[in-house]
């Protein structure tokens, strides 16, 4: 059986990056927070722009104020006022100063401003109380970037800071990344819709939900293909299908060993190729990765100029299954596919254990709960209840995972534990 950090590698691998051509759309720049920059931005422009004043003041030339002081004040006249967003029309002279606001540009001649609080104003003169710096108080045009230079590298994820950025450099339209597109089903002839009145043995397609939610936060588009019969011609249907629409296709259900569990056998028909079958994981064991035929071309390797194969994962039907395999394995192949160029794997934390924490040491155990912040130190509350991967009800305000490695069977209270941190990406 494949250990975790071993089939991550293996799914990393086997996950194309979309391409930086083919797969992009424009967005407005108000629509691209969480979106990933598809390539690098480079401003035409200097920052700042032109010389201003980092501070409301006076404009001066260094020459006249250098020797200033509270008791022998330098006294200058006053010629202009510029305010922010207004063009200077005098230059400044010997004995001469403008009255200059923050972000104003600084008027020709003048080389450093003296602060508001540094001088005493009576009518058209200033008086400079203290000897400023050469300089002071002026942000030089191009003192933070030059135009020309790369202001973001493609590949990043779009937040506030990069969206500021891109207002600033005039990017009001945008080249990123197409969402990756994840196509979802469930397998089980006991499942039924959550409008669906329950019959004897029947049970709700929770899975379809909580994947749908999971792929939509990490910024991909779910494809929902609904609920599948255990029954060969039906998904090998649904699985045609999926392929045609997806990169990346989920299924639930129907990977274990039982009678009833065709996926496996329904790929190999297809001419899917399998890569992974088990993964010596609690909960999430039966865990099925393979890579379908390319859509365009079933059954020939896909050339350089046709989409990947799109990767299929069949996650175990047991709903606790279906959560830690997403967070511990699709998601970062999510992250990979969507172009971001690094940090796919998921964050541990060491934090402190409030709980006692127990596994049978023979796979890699996640055991759910709470990360509560006490005295500026994150602890983690394992969830109340049963940690059977059948019971979805604990499962609720879950914020991380605790991580007992292989051979690992008791975590005490107070003990150290390595969290998988469970943010919205
Ligand atoms: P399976 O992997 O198909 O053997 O399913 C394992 C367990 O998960 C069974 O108890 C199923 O009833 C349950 N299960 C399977 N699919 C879903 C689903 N979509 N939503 C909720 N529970 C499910
Ligand atoms: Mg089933």
């Amino acid at each position: 059986m494949l250990s975790v950090s071993n089939a991550q590698a293996t799914i990393l691998n086997l996950v194309q990056p979309l391409d930086n051509q083919r797969d992009t759309e424009i967005v407005d720049l108000f629509a691209a927070e969480s979106r990933i920059l598809a390539t690098p931005v480079t401003s035409p422009l200097d920052f700042p722009h032109w010389d201003n004043s980092a501070m409301d003041g006076y404009a001066v030339r260094y020459e006249d104020v250098q020797h200033s002081s509270a008791e022998q004040p330098t006294v200058l006249e006053i010629i202009e006022e510029i305010p922010a967003g207004y063009q200077p029309k005098c230059t400044i002279q010997a004995g001469q100063a403008a009255r200059i606001f923050t972000g104003a540009l600084m008027p020709a001649a003048a080389d450093t401003v003296v602060m508001q609080e540094k001088t005493r104003r009576e009518e058209n003169r200033v008086f400079i109380l203290a000897a400023p710096q050469s300089q002071e108080f002026v942000r030089k045009k191009a003192a933070f970037y030059q135009a020309g230079t790369q202001l973001l590298p493609a590949g990043i994820k779009l937040n506030a800071p990069e969206i500021a950025v891109l207002a600033a450099a005039q990017c009001a339209n945008l080249n990123v990344y197409r969402r990756p597109r994840v196509a979802i089903f469930s397998t089980g002839d006991e499942l039924v819709r959550v409008d669906e009145p329950l019959q004897p043995g029947q049970i709700v397609d929770s899975n379809q939900y909580a994947l749908a939610a999971l792929v939509r936060e990490s910024g991909a588009e779910p494809l929902l293909l609904g609920i599948v019969k255990d029954e060969p011609v039906a998904l090998s249907k649904v699985i045609t299908d999926a392929g045609a629409i997806a990169d990346i296709v989920l299924s639930s259900g129907g990977v274990s060993v039982g009678d009833y569990d065709y996926v496996d056998k329904i790929l190999e028909s297809l001419g899917a190729k399998i890569h992974i079958q088990a993964v010596d994981i609690r909960p999430g064991k039966p865990l099925t990765v393979a890579t379908l035929p390319t859509p365009s071309s079933p059954s020939s390797p896909s050339s350089p100029s046709s989409p990947p194969s799109p990767l299929y994962f069949g996650l175990p039907g047991n709903p606790a299954s279906v959560l830690v395999t997403f967070w511990r394995f699709v998601l970062p192949a999510i992250k990979k596919l969507s172009g971001i160029r690094a940090g796919w794997e998921p964050v541990f934390l060491k934090v402190r254990s409030h709980d006692e924490l127990r596994s049978d040491g023979k796979r890699e155990t996640y055991l759910w709960g709470k990360l509560h912040l006490i005295d500026g130190v994150y602890e983690f509350h394992k969830a109340d209840g049963s940690h059977s991967s059948g019971n979805l009800i604990n499962l609720a305000q879950t914020n991380a995972l605790a991580v007992l490695p292989l051979g690992k069977t008791l975590i005490s209270p107070q003990e150290e534990v390595e969290v998988l941190q469970l943010i919205k990406p």
